[in-house]
C-alpha cells in the first residue's frame, strides 16, 4: 500500500518533508500540494517533478479521495483549522509542531480525534526518533541510572534575526525539550519559572537572551533548560540526566577529530537541519510504516500536543510574572493511555 499525502505549505520544512518522501523513504506519495502562496506550489511540483495537483486551499485538497495523509506544513497559526478540518474528514494527519497555538485549539483537536475511535494525528516532535535520545530513554526506562533527579539541557542557536521575540524563545524553540523532557521522563510538568541571566550584546534590544526555564515535574524532578540563540559558536543540544544511581548525557552528534597545529579539534554544527535530518526521516518513515502496518499512527499524539501547548502557555506567563507558574493538565483520556502513545522507543 502507498500513502497519497498532500501538503499544506510549501516553505522550508514542507519541502524537506516532500523531499524525503519522494526521494529517500518508502510508503509514501506526494499526490496533492497547496499553499497560501500558490506560486510556491506550482513551483515546488515542477522542482521535485511530482505527479500532484495543486490545490487553491487545504479544504479543496482535504476533499481529494486521492489524499490518505495531509501533510501540515503551512505557518504555526494556521494549522489547527487544517488539521481539525482534516480530523473530521476522517484523513490521517502529520501535523508540524506545533499542534495549534492555544491549548483550547489542541483540544478541540483532541475531542474531534477521539469521535474516531482511532488515533489519526501526530505531531512532528522529532527529537524523539534522534538515536542519541532513544538510548538516552532506554537508559532511564531500564532504571541504569536509577530515579531521575535533575536534568540540565540547552538549546542553543548560533544568531536569531530580528523577527524573533521572547515568545518564539518558547513556542519555536523550548518547545522541543518541553516534549522531550516530559517523554524521556514520563512525568507531567508541575511548575515553571524564568530567570533572565545577563543578556548578550548579540541580542536585538527587544529579546531576552539567554533565558533559563526551571520546570519542576509532579514528582519532583527539577530541569534547568537554558535557551540561548545568539550563542555565535554553532547550533548545539545539550541533555543530561542526574539519577539516584549516576548520570546519563546526550551523545555529542559524531564529528570527526583532527589533530593539528598542536590543536585537538572536532566540528560543531551549525543548522538543525543537518542535527536532526536522520531523526525526520525515521519519525516520517515510522508514521508511514505504523498507519500502514496498524491502521494509527504510533508516535507523538495530539494529546502531547496539547501538553506542549499548556506548557508554553505557563512558560510565557513566567516570562512575564517572573514568579513560579503553575502548569495545569486536564485528565488524561483513557483514548491516549496506550503505552505505544506513552512510551514509544524506535
Ligand atoms: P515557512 O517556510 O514560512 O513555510 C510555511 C508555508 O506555509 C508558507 O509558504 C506559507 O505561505 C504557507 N501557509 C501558511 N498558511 C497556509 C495555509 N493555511 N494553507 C496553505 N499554505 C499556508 O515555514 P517553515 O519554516 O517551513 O515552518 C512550517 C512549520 O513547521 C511551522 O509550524 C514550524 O514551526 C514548523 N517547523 C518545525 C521544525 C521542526 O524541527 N520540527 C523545523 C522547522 C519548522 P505564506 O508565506 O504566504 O504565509
Amino acid at each position: 500500500m502507498t500513502l497519497g499525502f498532500g501538503v499544506v505549505g510549501t516553505g522550508t520544512i514542507g519541502k524537506e518533508h516532500i523531499n524525503r518522501i519522494t526521494n529517500k523513504l518508502s510508503g509514501g506519495k506526494i499526490v496533492a500540494v497547496t499553499d497560501y502562496f500558490e506560486e510556491s506550489a506550482k513551483k515546488t511540483v515542477e522542482q521535485y517533478r511530482l505527479d500532484a495537483v495543486v490545490y487553491s486551499d487545504d479544504k479543496a485538497l482535504i476533499a481529494d479521495e486521492n489524499v490518505d495523509v495531509v501533510l501540515v506544513t503551512s505557518s504555526e497559526a494556521a494549522h489547527e483549522e487544517t488539521v481539525l478540518a482534516a480530523v473530521e474528514a476522517g484523513k490521517y494527519v502529520f501535523c508540524e509542531k506545533p499542534l495549534a497555538t492555544t491549548a483550547e485549539g489542541c483540544m478541540r483537536i483532541v475531542n474531534a480525534e477521539m469521535k474516531h475511535e482511532k488515533r489519526l494525528v501526530q505531531i512532528g516532535f522529532m527529537r524523539r526518533y534522534d538515536s542519541g535520545y532513544v538510548q538516552l530513554k532506554q537508559v532511564i526506562d531500564t532504571n541504569e541510572i536509577g530515579e531521575p533527579l535533575m536534568i540540565y539541557a540547552a538549546h542553543r542557536n548560533v544568531a536569531v534575526d530580528e523577527s524573533y521575540t521572547n515568545e518564539t524563545a518558547v513556542v519555536g524553540t523550548l518547545i522541543h525539550e518541553i516534549d522531550a523532557l516530559h517523554w524521556l521522563v514520563g512525568d507531567d510538568y508541575k511548575t515553571v519559572q524564568v530567570l533572565f541571566p545577563k543578556k548578550t550584546k548579540a541580542a536585538h534590544s527587544k529579546l531576552q537572551d539567554p533565558q533559563i526555564f526551571i520546570i519542576e515535574s509532579n514528582s519532583g524532578i527539577v530541569m534547568n533548560i537554558e535557551v540561548f540563540v545568539n550563542c555565535k559558536y554553532g547550533y548545539d543540544i545539550q541533555c543530561e540526566i542526574i539519577g539516584e544511581d549516576g548520570i546519563a548525557k546526550l551523545p555529542e552528534f559524531p564529528s570527526v577529530i583532527t589533530r593539528k597545529d598542536s590543536k585537538l579539534s572536532t566540528g560543531i554544527l551549525t543548522n538543525w537541519k543537518d542535527r536532526f535530518v536522520e531523526a525526520y526521516d525515521i519519525e516520517i518513515q515510522d508514521f508511514m510504516d505504523s498507519v500502514i502496518k496498524n491502521g494509527e499512527p504510533e508516535g507523538p499524539s495530539s494529546w502531547d500536543g496539547y501538553i506542549a501547548a499548556v506548557t508554553a502557555d505557563a512558560c510565557l506567563k513566567a516570562q512575564e510574572t517572573g514568579a513560579k507558574e503553575p502548569i495545569s493538565l486536564k485528565e488524561r483520556p483513557d483514548f491516549y493511555n496506550d503505552e505505544r502513545t506513552i512510551q514509544k522507543t524506535v
